[in-house]
């Protein structure tokens, strides 16, 4: 089973919605055109209940047809602070705010599943479709969540999809268990004594402590961290001092930490503040260490993994690999995946610029299979028969 017939039929609205979309991108918590023009689409697309406002600039439709369980497909709406350099007719009209990372795609493939799935209703339950805000490292799935979104829109399960340049055009992969991963961020303050920099012996230097918390805090690497499991500690900032003959009162160091293990994080958010603060006791000077935890580790569950490979094969007439295709990036419908049974997908977005590049641009060619396949997903999991 190819793409549906109906939603290929559809190609040119979804590519319009799409590049409208793209030319018109709002950051994180300021979709408000997109979000609006969402709710107005579901709308004319005679989705049931279309309720605007959740987690700030969220959306959600909710589709009804009999009774049944409840399935949930999302997309994320937000853009990014860069400024686009393609030259095409939909480019940014936005200065230094661009889609490039194809939430714009995303969002339009939900549409066009939403139309197909209004109209024809080949399904017995609730199709739950989450337009979510603020996916760049604002936790809008967060937001959802925190604001009710299970309570008042429950669903068993819940799918979404990325696309991935680099990976053959139109290409589906889903693959079990950790996929993306978890992002923290860290802020160290060191502090020592100043003194005349040729007269060290009257200081507690700052940098020689820093230095040496970059140093060991990768043996958390390399140590402590079973060597089977992904670790990265990047330090990826160190301010200290102005003039070429002081010694500073005080370093900052800051960084992030990604893994897909909870176990993972767990040590790493124990050992981390006890590396830094002893090696800094231990060269006289003190660390406050500020752990700040981001979006948790991207996992998905087995079963629905399974499912939506077998969605994916029909739709892309090929078997889907499930080898892992793990990406050291993280995203936030992991808060979905913590709360419901649900996967995670890639679709090759061929050989574009990366992810959050200026001359990155969403492949229109995707939007059919995409849709269909987030429709798919819907009817078989709603199946009537069950
Ligand atoms: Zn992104
Ligand atoms: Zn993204």
């Amino acid at each position: 089973m190819p793409v549906i017939n109906r939603i290929a039929g559809i190609s040119d609205a979804m590519t319009e919605w799409r590049r409208d979309i793209h030319r018109h991108p709002e950051l994180a918590y300021k979709e408000h055109r997109t979000a609006g023009k969402v709710a107005e689409l579901l709308r004319s697309f005679g989705v049931d209940e279309v309720v605007e406002g959740i987690g700030g600039t969220g959306v959600v439709g909710r589709i009804r047809n009999g009774a049944g369980p409840s399935v949930g497909l999302r997309a994320d709406m937000d853009a990014l602070p860069i400024h686009e350099q393609n030259s095409c007719e939909h480019a940014s009209s936005a200065n230094g705010v661009m889609h490039a990372c194809g939430h714009d795609g995303h969002t339009a493939m939900l549409l066009g599943a939403a139309r197909y799935l209004s109209e024809t209703r080949n399904f017995q339950g609730d199709v739950v479709l989450v337009f979510q805000p603020a996916e760049e490292g604002f936790a809008g799935a967060k937001a959802m969540l925190d604001d009710g979104l299970f309570e008042r829109f429950p669903v068993r399960n819940i799918f979404g999809m990325h696309n991935m340049p680099g990976l053959e055009q139109g290409k589906l992969r889903v693959a079990p268990g950790p996929i993306m991963a978890a992002a923290d961020n860290f802020k160290v303050t060191v502090q020592g004594k100043g003194a005349h920099g040729a007269m060290p012996h009257q200081s507690v230097d700052p940098i020689i402590a820093g230095a040496a918390i970059v140093q060991a805090v990768q043996t958390l690497v390399s140590r402590t961290s079973d060597p089977k499991r992904t670790l990265v500690i990047s330090v990826t900032q160190f301010h200290a001092g102005d003039a070429y003959n002081v010694i500073p009162d005080s370093a900052e160091l800051c960084g992030t930490i990604r893994y897909f293990a909870p176990e993972t994080g767990e040590m790493v958010r124990k050992r981390f503040p006890e590396v830094c603060e002893t090696v800094a006791r231990g060269l006289g000077a003190t660390a406050e260490v500020d752990y700040q935890r981001g979006y948790p580790p991207t996992v998905n569950h087995a079963e629905e993994t399974a499912f939506a490979g077998r969605i994916a094969s029909e739709i892309t007439g090929e078997a889907v690999t499930t080898e892992q295709m793990q990406v050291m990036g993280s995203e936030d419908f992991s808060f979905f995946l913590l709360e419901r049974p649900g996967a995670y997908a890639w679709i090759g977005n061929g050989d574009s610029a990366s992810l959050h590049n200026p001359s990155y641009d969403f492949n229109d060619d995707n939007l059919a299979i995409g849709a269909s396949f987030l429709a798919r997903i819907a009817e078989d999991a709603l199946r009537a028969t069950d």
